[in-house]
């Protein structure tokens, strides 16, 4: 639902830096957000740690060949050849409610 949407990373509220997450500019939303600080699920990105190297940067969604989503930090160079994919994962996963709603 936010493809092609201005998305931002930054801390959801006012003077707490213990959650950080990811901002939908255009909806006026956050999509995501994850506690810092914590131990990642074994198997799973640190989404928080992720999202933390990328504070205030600009992110797309990008969809590829119908089944991979990816998040791509257009401040760090996303628009080079191969882009670059903060996270990935399949659209199945836990990309579907940021890409469906
Ligand atoms: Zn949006
Ligand atoms: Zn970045």
């Amino acid at each position: 639902m936010h493809h092609e949407h201005d998305l931002i990373i930054g801390y959801p509220l006012d003077g707490d830096l213990n959650q950080i997450g990811l901002l939908c500019q255009t909806c006026q939303e956050w999509v995501q957000i994850y506690a810092l600080g914590g131990e990642p699920e074994e198997g799973k990105a640190d989404h928080a740690a992720i999202y933390e190297e990328h504070l205030g940067h600009t992110i797309a969604i990008r969809l590829d060949d119908g089944s991979r989503v990816r998040l791509i930090c257009v401040t760090c160079g996303a628009d080079q050849e191969s882009g670059w994919a903060l996270l990935s994962g399949d659209v199945s996963d836990w990309f579907e409610e940021l890409w469906n709603g």
